[in-house]
């Protein structure tokens, strides 16, 4: 199909012919043919580069009033929301910074590009343009089998079928085991095809050569270095070096944000820079972000034309490394496993080094999708022949290797949303934003998830009225006569419960005003628990004991903020931090639940405390042996829990402004930039 029959204005048709595109890939025209023109809905499962931008696009573009692209990433928000804005005669919005905020003028855009929580939040908030969306595009909606954000796509997909009926919904995924049951849920076309605009081989190394799955082999010029670690790095630096020698570039995976600076502090041996100039030139704007260690180090690799990528950075240097990747000034990007789910950095060659990671507890294998999804990234459109991908095995785990990841498909998604916790917030969300008062509402909004699809012979009743009863004990929700029934929570079974079954006394159920805050406030049920716990606390504690430590020790307590480890020497000196400032903390160490966790609260309200009073990012990194992108993300986090907090001492009339004072000092230090995300002012 040609370009030149697509049903949409001619100034796009021409400004697709400009970027290039004159014939569509044999997936946009078989999505094209399921009708997503038409305003069908569409399923499209298929690899990495096939084009599913152009699908949204179609679809964004032929809908009959605004629309809506949903990421699981703010990065990819961002990558989005440039590449809409190229489209002539298209308004486009963006919406990833702070939870709270209704964003109506988000109704004026065409199409919206919004993080799934983004939109979540809104929905929570009762936003009012999302009753007017004519079509929704989800991206990555494979992740419906992540634990925490599948249960939040999949209520916010289904409350959206609510909210705007009739809605188009096309939903973009990686190629996954069982697409027709995504299909079947949404009530959509499936489009499935393993078709690539460049093809890809894949193969594993064996000890002595790399076997592909074309038939094809490749020699590898690595000394038979001991122990089998150095061995895999030396086979990993030869193929990089392999790419790069050819012309290519290349993207080494690796288990850890250790293993990812140690690979390219190695590879640095090398001068792989493609262009000299080019590469002082990235070194000196790495340097110029701040003065980290790490930014000497990601400096120093860069002059090498050698990138290194993983969470511990700020945001800052990722985005300069991506870009710089893209413009061919770095010839290989040694990454954690995150960059592959991420941003678009293809490469002739990808070498996954590591294919196990340490989960806390123990090494465990990678899951098939996502070393597909890494692999999926080798082959650039119009600049390589073919893409290569390799896994690093030896004579011991070869075998293992290519049937795990080579021979068989990656596995089905599966829903999430039955685990507890993601109920709660949940059950919360659709009686606080009024989607229904009892426990047959709830039911009959449960029965539209994928959850209920995919296990229809499930009775959720049960533990409804399980997790009703633990929001009614966190004060959150009132259930039966509290809500204005007559008898507590209906545990009878209510599966299949049509909008007409009747809601009676006995189902009430109703959020109560601290409920309502929590969920706008888009915080956990078991956050807003604490908060409401240590705000009661600091309502009694002396004024002089109440501090910014304070504010901060109650909201590093929560299960939203990220948490965060603790080396053997740093276990003494917080413990002694903790002691010397134990009046000012609200809970004091034998009534912590678990030592360990209150500990690590203490570590990071300190490290937040001592980066509002000017310390350094330099120094926090030191100090903390943390990333200096931990920093960024721990302050984020903290700024949004202080509102929260703040928002509920407010419900709950309490005489405490103690968040609200910290979250102003920590906003003075800190500048939100349009991605939401916090940086450091200059001071
Ligand atoms: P993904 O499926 O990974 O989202 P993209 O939509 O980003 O892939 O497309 C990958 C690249 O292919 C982009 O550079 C895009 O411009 C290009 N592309 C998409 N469709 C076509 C086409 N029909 N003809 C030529 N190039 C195309």
């Amino acid at each position: 199909m040609h370009v030149s029959d697509l049903p949409v204005p001619a100034a796009v048709r021409e400004h697709y012919r400009a970027s290039g595109i004159e014939e569509l890939y044999p997936p946009q025209a078989a999505a094209v043919d399921a009708g997503i023109t038409e305003g069908e809905n569409v399923v499209a499962a298929i690899p990495t580069a096939s084009g599913k931008t152009l699908i949204a696009e179609l679809a964004m573009l032929t809908a009959d009033g605004p629309a809506l692209y949903a990421v699981p990433l703010r990065a990819l928000a961002r990558e989005k929301y440039e590449s809409f804005a190229e489209l002539p005669g298209v308004s486009v919005g963006i919406s990833t910074g702070d939870f709270d905020s209704p964003d109506e003028e988000l109704g004026e855009a065409d199409v919206v590009v919004a993080t799934a929580e983004k939109v979540d939040s809104a929905i929570r908030n009762g936003a009012s343009w999302v009753e007017d969306l004519a079509c929704v595009v989800v991206d990555e909606v494979h992740l419906l089998g992540r634990e925490r954000r599948g249960p939040t796509l999949e209520v916010t997909l289904a409350t959206l079928q609510r909210r705007a009926p009739g809605v188009q919904i096309v939903a973009l995924s990686a190629t996954v085991d069982n697409p027709e049951d995504v299909a079947s849920w949404l009530d959509a076309e499936l489009v499935e095809s393993t078709w690539r605009p460049v093809s890809l081989r894949t193969g594993v190394y064996d000890g002595s050569e790399v076997r592909f799955d074309d038939g094809s082999a490749l020699g590898v010029d690595a000394e038979a270095a001991d122990p089998a670690e150095e061995r895999a790095t030396a086979v990993t630096a030869s193929l990089v070096e392999g790419a790069i020698d050819t012309g290519g570039q290349c993207l080494a995976f690796v288990r850890s944000r250790r293993e990812a600076e140690s690979l390219a502090t190695r590879l640095a041996e090398a001068d792989l820079a493609p262009d000299g100039d080019a590469a002082a030139d990235l070194a000196d704007e790495i340097r110029a972000v701040d003065g980290t260690a790490t930014a000497r180090r990601l400096a120093d690799a860069a002059e090498s034309g050698i990138g290194f990528h993983h969470a511990g950075l700020v945001n800052e240097h990722r985005a300069l490394v991506e870009s710089a990747f893209r413009r061919r000034e770095l010839g290989v990007i040694c990454a954690t496993p995150t960059l592959a789910a991420g941003v678009n950095v293809p490469a002739r060659r990808v070498v996954v080094r590591d294919l196990e990671r340490y989960t806390g507890e123990e090494m465990s294998k990678l899951p098939v999708l996502e070393v597909h999804q890494m692999c999926g990234r080798a082959g650039r459109p119009h600049l390589d022949p073919y893409g290569e991908a390799v896994l690093v095995g030896d004579e011991r785990t070869a075998d293992d290797l290519w049937e795990r990841y080579v021979d068989a498909g990656p596995e089905a998604v599966e829903s999430q949303l039955a685990a507890r916790e993601a109920l709660r917030t949940h059950v919360l969300s659709v009686v606080a934003s009024g989607f229904a008062d009892s426990t047959a509402g709830v039911l009959d909004l449960l029965d539209a998830t994928f959850f209920a699809h995919q296990s229809p012979d499930v009775d959720l009743s049960g533990l409804l009225a399980t997790v009703a009863g633990e929001l009614a004990e966190m004060e959150l929700l009132d259930v039966g006569d509290d809500a204005g029934g007559v008898a507590s929570v209906d545990a009878t079974p209510h599966r299949g419960a049509g909008p007409d079954a009747a809601a009676t006394a006995s189902d009430a159920l109703a959020a109560t005003d601290l409920g309502e805050t929590v969920s706008r406030q888009y915080v956990r049920p078991e956050t807003g628990a604490r908060l409401i716990e240590g705000i009661r606390i600091i309502e009694r504690m002396a004024d002089d004991d109440v501090t910014a430590l304070t504010a901060l020790g109650v909201v590093c307590a929560t299960p939203d903020m990220r948490g965060t480890y603790l080396g053997n020497r740093e276990r003494a000196d917080i413990y002694r931090y903790a002691s010397k400032h134990a009046a000012e903390f609200t809970t004091a160490p034998d009534e912590a639940e678990d030592f360990e966790s209150w500990l690590c609260a203490v570590k990071l309200a300190r490290l937040v405390f001592e980066w509002s009073e000017g310390a350094s990012i330099e120094a926090l990194v030191d100090r903390y042996r943390i990333g200096p992108g931990d920093v960024e993300s721990h302050v984020e986090r903290v700024v949004w829990l202080l509102g929260a907090g703040d928002a509920l001492a407010a419900t709950l009339d309490a005489e405490v402004d103690v968040f609200d004072r910290v979250r102003r000092r920590l906003a003075d230090s800190a500048d939100e930039s349009p991605g939401g995300d916090v940086e450091r002012q200059p001071r």
